[in-house]
């Protein structure tokens, strides 16, 4: 089977492309460096012209100019106190482009953004002189997707502390298993709370390269899960998606179907399921019953 581009198209951000009005698309910023689009699809390109920054639900941004990347959408730039919650508490995807090699610490860059659910742009990135990628999207808890970041240069890096801290959601990250990542570098709980889906992904590599210390950057999952019945029987890879359509369970690399869903609950008869990638089971939305495969 052929990877189908189709299946994992990005809803979210088609929707901020519709809203567009000022640029050519989301991704060129034709010479501005700043596209902020608000909930009621007003288009600014200054957060100065914003009145409440609440109302913000999409940023796209070029940072080639900028040195300071470390709390850069936290507390430091937008938020009055240190221990307020941050006020960008609606953004739904950043598109951040052009960090230069100058910066070197992306230190809880997108923290607390609990709304977020796609960042982008980071391919377009140099990652060489970055040192610190702690906490960088902690706390980002509906946070599905960040694209590019297998394109991260990481050689340099000595601290990934927390990086994906309640990161519940997160399920698009498996690209950065191959990172050539520095013997010395801190890695304790980069994971933490993440969804036990992350650690299926880095299982083959990771775990032979930190074989001491794997189990440390993940920790704090709830169930008990045999991660051996989501590897692919097929091609040997941990890397499933669920595909409604069909209600299977999909190895992602190959195609091979993992398991099979009935495509209504058995309890309620509602076709209203969803699979939750920290437990790695079926849940019906209507009754919370999980379906267990056929
Ligand atoms: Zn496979
Ligand atoms: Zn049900």
């Amino acid at each position: 089977m052929e990877y189908d581009c189709d299946f994992f198209y990005n809803e979210d951000l088609a929707d901020f492309e519709k809203l567009n009005t000022t640029t050519k698309s989301i991704y060129e910023l034709d010479g501005i460096d700043c596209l902020i689009i608000l909930k009621n699809g007003e288009n600014l390109t200054d957060f100065s012209e914003v009145k409440d920054l609440a109302d913000i639900v999409y940023i796209s941004l070029d940072l080639s100019q900028k040195e300071d990347l470390s709390n850069y959408f936290f507390y430091k730039k937008f938020s009055f106190s240190r221990y307020g919650h941050n006020q960008l508490k609606n953004v739904k995807a950043i598109v951040a482009l052009n960090v230069k090699s100058n910066v070197t610490s992306l230190k809880c860059m997108f923290y607390d953004l609990k709304s977020l659910k796609t960042v982008s742009g980071l391919d377009s990135w140099d990652t060489s002189n970055i040192s610190d990628l702690s906490r960088m999207f902690a706390y980002c808890t509906n946070l599905e997707t960040v694209n590019g970041l297998e394109s991260f240069d990481v050689e340099n890096v000595k601290n990934m502390q927390y990086m994906f801290k309640r990161c519940e959601k997160i399920k698009d990250i498996g690209s950065i298993k191959d990172w050539k990542i520095n013997e010395e570098c801190e890695f304790e709980k980069m994971f933490e709370n993440c969804s036990v889906f992350v650690k299926m992904e880095f299982y083959s590599n990771w775990h032979n390269q930190l074989e001491n210390s794997f189990d440390d950057i993940f920790t704090d999952f709830s169930p008990y899960i045999d991660l051996n019945k989501f590897k692919c029987r097929n091609c040997g890879q941990f890397n499933v998606i669920y595909d409604k359509k069909s209600s299977k369970l999909l190895c992602r690399n190959c195609g091979h179907v993992i398991l099979e869903y009935d495509s209504v609950c058995r309890d309620c008869s509602g076709s209203n399921l969803e699979f939750d990638y920290g437990i790695m089971g079926l849940v019906c939305s209507d009754c919370a019953l999980i379906n267990n495969p056929k």
